[in-house]
């Protein structure tokens, strides 16, 4: 998924690393987050223990690592990454979880797409920081207990609802990532500007902030590419009017909506009359993966009204016919 506005990480996103907040007070938004977290690293700092497992969910690119590697830096703690869908063997995560070194953060992205049997590897090593794992094989195989030094799991996923139940169980702090609002977003991208050296008006921050989706992500990534179309039109400060038609020019529309989202809004008005269709179907009509429309299109045209999933499909809501500028058929009403 490589499209402007997705929230999910790209290679082009590796600019984004000195973004990154540091430090809980540096991070932007996420106000009950920031204070939950900072509540119970106090705690476990002052008792001495590593932060209970933590699990983050909500849309690709609201801050879930970020906060995941500023969680083992205000713990004073050491950080290993992977990722559900890197974790192929049961001898890989052993590995990853023996080299852990007491209080480390051991963060998993995409949690929700570990191997079922990898997944009860982890039952006991969150719970009693134990690993049972079984040497050779056959007639002569045996199960091998080894204690771990106690550690922090700290999840991320776009999909809670695809973890297994026992899984989710054992998060004690399980955190929801929302959507930023456009003044928090205008922070982030004033602050990024100033990182990477742009001039730029507060309303052409603002410009920016109101059409990323209420994704950090997209924001950094929109801001780059505004950069690159002031560079080449010679326009020494960026304003509301330079960021509206590089936007323009981007195809983002003044929602932060792209050609994909568009195209997805008139495939169920258009196609089938508003719906309700399935996310099979879209996806087929669409050729776009599921996983990318449940994850990145749907949850954003959701949160600004623009479209309702419902258990017999999805029905685009009154806003998104008008977004369309279509007419809402009389049968679409409620
Ligand atoms: P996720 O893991 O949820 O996909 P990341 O933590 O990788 O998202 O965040 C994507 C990028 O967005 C980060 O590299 C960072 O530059 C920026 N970012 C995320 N949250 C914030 C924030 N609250 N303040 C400033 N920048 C942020």
């Amino acid at each position: 998924d490589s499209r402007l506005t997705s929230g999910a990480r790209s290679d082009e996103d590796a600019a984004e690393v000195k973004l990154r907040p540091q430090v809980l007070d540096d991070f932007i938004g996420q106000r009950q987050v920031r204070e939950n977290l900072k509540v119970f690293i106090a705690a476990a700092r002052a008792r001495g223990e590593p932060l209970d497992h933590t699990l983050f969910h909500g849309p690709p690119g609201l801050g879930k690592t970020t906060l995941s590697q500023i969680v083992a830096k205000e713990m004073g703690a050491g950080f290993r990454a992977t990722s559900g869908p890197v974790i192929a063997k049961a001898g890989d995560l052993a590995s990853l979880l023996t080299n852990l070194e007491r209080g480390d953060v051991l963060f998993i992205d995409e949690i929700h797409r570990l191997n079922p049997a990898i997944e009860e590897i982890l039952y006991p090593a969150m719970e009693d920081f134990q690993l049972d794992i079984m040497i050779g094989e056959g007639p002569a195989a045996r199960s091998v207990r080894i204690d771990l030094p106690p550690f922090t799991l700290v999840g991320a996923t776009t999909r809670s609802g695809l973890m297994t139940t026992p899984l989710r169980e054992r998060f004690g702090i399980p955190l929801r990532l929302e959507f930023y609002a456009p003044d928090e977003l205008e922070t982030i991208v004033r602050r990024a500007a100033r990182v990477l050296n742009v001039a730029m008006t507060d309303d052409g921050a603002a410009e920016v902030a109101r059409r990323s989706r209420g994704t950090p992500r997209v924001a950094n990534r929109l801001l780059r590419r505004v950069r690159d179309f002031a560079a080449v039109a010679g326009t020494a400060v960026i304003d509301a009017k330079a960021a509206d038609q590089a936007l323009r020019r981007l195809d983002v529309d003044h929602l932060g909506l792209d050609l994909m989202d568009r195209k997805y809004l008139t495939c169920i008005g258009e196609s089938y009359n508003g719906g309700p269709v399935g996310v099979e179907t879209l996806s087929a009509a669409l050729s776009e993966q599921r996983d990318v429309i449940e994850d990145v299109i749907e949850p954003y045209l959701m949160q600004l009204g623009l479209l309702m999933r419902t258990p017999r499909g999805r029905v685009l809501a009154e806003g998104g016919w008008r977004h369309l500028g279509l007419k809402m058929p009389r049968t679409a009403r409620a």
